[in-house]
């Protein structure tokens, strides 16, 4: 198979940088910077128009879980298809939404399922929800937000008044209402002497101070739980969720769970927040945002999770009371018939084998490939938590690295793209160790191309 169809009509990557404009990019790159043409995909496999291979190390943007074209899911959503493809969600229901919210809401404590279609409309939904339940329950001058630094919640609007990545909101800072961002627990920020967990009680004094001062004002925290991916995977002690926890309900400040990206087993456990849980202490946020691996990434889809309060606050004889907010494809049945295929993928295991168990083996065999990259002298901080894995790369030139190093992994047959100096693998549960054996060889060899040895 040719990336042109005819010789001499222009490739599909050369028609695309036409007729398309690609997310997240300075189109003029594209004159220098190849687009990758991608035919197909499966398992944990893209493949190019023109035959080669490329292991899909980021999982297409942080969806993918389980690889591309599961059989399970695929049957699913064959199945959904042949019987109901599409209905709106106000006023009519279906098995699909209703078993779906039955499943997380057993799966979170969290009953209410709100659905919309990607990431930054569930910070949307639960920065509105939060600020009208304050409204509803009087107190209308609780309208406020606060987050983290290096905090990411998507770029819509709103949810870029909570996202503190410079690059992204600067050319739109006068049409966004800022919010505070607070120290981040991020556990580089540690002080000499200091473990992980001090520098999370550290981040947790300064979210009390804070809160002390602006509560009145204040509707919600909302944070990334244990990894702020887009920050370049900052990760943070649970400790620092325990106590911003107690916080807030101290100050009756609502907690914004954005489990977008972390979410389906990333870390370790399915969901973040459940590393801050003991037996003795049930762990809850008051909203839980989902989205990414929620279809394992087949369908957009993405959905708020709130308490009881929340919801009981809404509802009411008077209209204006109820959260009147919708979207065309709230609740699609394919995309809800995905989740309800990931959710049984958790259940039954892969190929037969446990999920967690499999990750577990997976990621210990992975850190001891990885050894060689995290001893190369220009890495330090090499990092890892459940499926995710990060290293920062000394003197990398913010600009030039990440799109450096992107071409060279494509030459070793992977998909990487750096966040700024930020080298990270998110990759599909679904590695055997061969793959494996070529992604943290390539991720070497790729890094020596840029970097030198
Ligand atoms: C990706 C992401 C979002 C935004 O999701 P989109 O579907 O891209 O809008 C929000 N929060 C986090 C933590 C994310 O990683």
């Amino acid at each position: 198979m040719s990336d042109s169809a005819t010789p001499g009509a222009p490739s599909l990557a050369e028609r695309s940088r036409r007729a398309v404009w690609h997310p997240c990019t300075q189109m003029k790159r594209h004159e220098r910077e190849p687009l990758l043409a991608i035919a197909s995909a499966e398992g944990p496999w893209l493949v190019d128009t023109g035959g080669r291979r490329y292991l899909d190390a980021v999982s297409s943007w942080w969806v993918n879980l389980f690889g591309h074209g599961h059989p399970h899911i695929r049957a699913a959503l064959a199945d959904q298809f042949a019987t109901l493809d599409h209905v709106m969600l106000a006023g009519l229901t279906h098995e699909p939404v209703v078993a779906l919210s039955e499943r997380l809401g057993e799966l979170t404590g969290l009953g209410h399922a709100f659905y919309a279609s990607d990431g930054a409309s569930a910070t949307e939904i639960a920065l509105k929800m939060s600020a009208h339940y304050w409204r509803n329950a009087g107190r209308p001058q609780k309208c406020e937000f606060v987050g983290l630094v290096g905090g990411y919640h998507g770029e819509t609007v709103g949810a870029l008044s909570v996202t503190d990545i410079a690059l992204f909101r600067e050319a739109y800072a006068p049409l966004v209402r800022l919010s505070a961002a607070l120290p981040s627990p991020d556990a580089r920020q540690a002080a000499p002497g200091e473990d992980a967990a001090a520098c999370a009680r550290r981040a947790a004094a300064a979210l009390g101070d804070y809160l002390a001062q602006h509560h009145e004002r204040t509707a919600a925290l909302i944070l990334e739980p244990l990894v702020q991916c887009a920050a370049g995977f900052a990760m943070h002690d649970a400790e620092y969720l325990r106590l911003a926890r107690a916080l807030c309900s101290r100050f009756e400040v609502h907690l914004i769970c954005d489990e977008i990206a972390v979410g389906f087993g990333r870390t370790g456990t399915l969901f973040a927040h459940q590393q801050a849980a003991s037996a003795e202490a049930p762990w809850r946020p008051d909203f839980l945002c989902l989205s990414k691996g929620l279809t394992g990434g087949t369908l957009p889809l993405s959905v708020v999770l709130c308490t009881d309060a929340v919801f009981e606050a809404f509802y009411d004889d008077r209209v204006a009371r109820g959260f009147l907010h919708s979207h065309s494809y709230t609740g699609n049945p394919l995309a809800c018939r995905a989740a309800l295929a990931v959710l049984d993928l958790f259940e039954e295991g892969i190929d037969g084998e446990p999920v967690f168990e499999r990750n577990r083996v997976t990621a210990a065999r992975l850190n001891e490939l990885c050894e060689p990259l995290s001893a190369h002298p220009r890495v330090r901080d090499a990092r890892q938590l459940g499926m995710l894995w990060a290293w920062d790369i000394d003197d990398a030139g913010i600009d030039g690295f990440s799109g450096a190093y992107h071409l060279e992994a494509r030459e070793q047959g992977l998909l990487l793209r750096p966040i700024g100096n930020t080298l990270y693998f998110m990759p599909p549960y679904v590695l055997d160790n061969a793959a494996l054996e070529q992604l943290a060889g390539g991720a070497l060899r790729a890094l020596h191309a840029v970097c030198g040895s």
